[in-house]
């Protein structure tokens, strides 16, 4: 069978380009090696995905915004970064820059859900559910996908959107920079008796990380980052040992904790791809970029990504050119790279300073944190990001006085 499009992996990503690419007028084949019940009606997976401004126009311009029930969007009014336990706190409030949240924080099996609905509408994709892809070939005219039950299917280009595993990119010798932070994740729901009043916090503790996404009727996705010696064991407790010791760790700051949902741990690993693109193949989603979620960009670098590769796609189409041409599949590598390396560069660095516990990391950290209020733009442009807000924005606010004045740098 023949498609203008193969697209391996019906996640966020792949849902998402497989509908802009339908929207093309492109034929689609759309594999997933999950059960088609588990793609339509997904399993809440316990990610609560902060959705940045950007992404959340690129989801109403697909009709999935719409879907989701209000109740499910939660928004993030401002943050708090904490080094330790001390007093200082690098704080984010998007108010400086005229919007009026940093983002809204929306379950990653809603994500799923409304993604898939809005793909399933699309008369030109065509659905292989439970199909394991075990093999990609390409040549100068067509890229060519083996399933594990011996289906062969071709196409103009293929587009591999499998995880940041990928198995696709693999077959495809495309090298990818991978970093195992042995460290997991712990993530899980709480009710806590002081109101969150929507300020999301991240704590960078000595003893593992601690973040908090407010989430509506105060109760907040509380993510925990431990070595996967002790996360087996906060995985272990019963849900009140576990909301006495989080309480503990958080030190009353949400009050009193009650679990509310099932908690699930995640190993954190790190993968960026040398590259997005080889003949007839594209990467997308966690496949090209495989965040650590501290900074919140998977999903929204994904989301960015297909359009920036669709917008190339359909310059190319205009021009009369095949899918797979280079010149496209190279000018999208270059954009999303270029919206990409420096923050996941920077996730790297700081993960890297806050897994490390000597007396300098501890001083390194502090200036950091300092540093970056005091200084223009680095909090300013990662904030503008987020909320949507032009940069130039930003900083004209800053320097007509309108902002807080940052505080000095500390003395040690
Ligand atoms: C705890 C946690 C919190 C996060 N928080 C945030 C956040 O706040 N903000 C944010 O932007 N991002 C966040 N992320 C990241 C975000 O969840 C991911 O970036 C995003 O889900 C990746 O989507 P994807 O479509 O690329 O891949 P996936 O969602 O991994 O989907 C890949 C699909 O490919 C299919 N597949 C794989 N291999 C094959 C094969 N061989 N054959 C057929 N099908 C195959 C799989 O079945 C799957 O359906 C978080 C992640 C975690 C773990």
């Amino acid at each position: 069978m023949y498609f203008d499009v193969l697209v391996i992996g019906g996640g966020p990503a792949g849902l998402a380009f497989s509908a802009l690419a339908s929207d093309m007028g492109l034929t689609v084949g759309l594999l997933d090696r999950q059960a088609k019940t588990a793609l339509s009606k997904p399993k809440n997976d316990g990610r609560d995905i902060a959705v940045s401004e950007a992404s959340r126009k690129i989801m109403a311009n697909l009709g999935a915004w719409t879907m989701i029930d209000g109740a499910d969007i939660s928004p993030i009014r401002s943050a708090k970064v904490v080094d330790g336990d001390a007093p200082f706190a690098l704080n984010f409030n998007p108010g400086s820059a005229g919007a009026d949240k940093l983002g809204d924080i929306i379950s990653n099996h809603i994500i799923r859900r409304v993604l898939y609905r809005v793909a399933a509408q699309k008369e030109n994709i065509t659905w292989f559910t439970g199909a394991e892809v075990k093999a990609l070939s390409r040549n100068a005219n067509a890229a060519t996908i083996t399933l594990a039950d011996g289906q062969v299917f071709s196409s103009q280009l293929a587009i591999a959107a499998d995880t940041r595993f990928s198995g696709i990119r693999r077959d495809a010798g495309i090298k990818a920079d991978m970093h195992d932070f042995g460290q997991t994740m712990v993530v899980g729901r709480m009710h806590g008796t002081i109101p969150h009043n929507h300020v999301a916090h991240e704590y960078f503790r000595y003893d593992g990380g601690l973040a908090i996404l407010p989430l509506n009727n105060d109760i907040a996705s509380v993510v925990q980052t431990f070595c996967a010696e002790q996360a087996a064991q906060f995985m272990d407790m019963n849900d009140a040992d576990y909301a006495r010791a989080t309480q503990a760790r958080l030190k009353g700051l949400m009050g009193t904790l009650s679990c509310t949902s099932k908690r699930v741990a995640y190993p954190l690993v790190g993968v960026y791809a040398r590259q997005f693109y080889s003949q007839r193949l594209a990467l997308i989603g966690d496949a090209a970029v495989g965040m650590h979620p501290v900074t919140a960009h998977g999903f929204n670098f994904g989301i960015q990504g297909v359009a920036n590769l669709i917008e190339h796609l359909r310059k190319a189409q205009a021009r009369g050119l095949s899918l797979g041409n280079i010149g496209a599949l190279k000018a999208y590598n270059t954009d999303h790279r270029r919206l990409t390396w420096p923050l996941y560069q920077l996730t790297e660095k700081m993960v890297g300073l806050y897994t490390t516990n000597t007396i300098p990391a501890r001083l390194a950290r502090k200036a950091a944190l300092h540093t970056a209020q005091a200084a223009l733009p680095v909090k300013d442009v990662l904030m503008a990001k987020l909320a949507g807000v032009p940069v130039s924005k930003v900083i004209a606010s800053k320097l007509s006085g309108k902002f807080p004045v940052p505080p000095s740098l500390p003395r040690f």
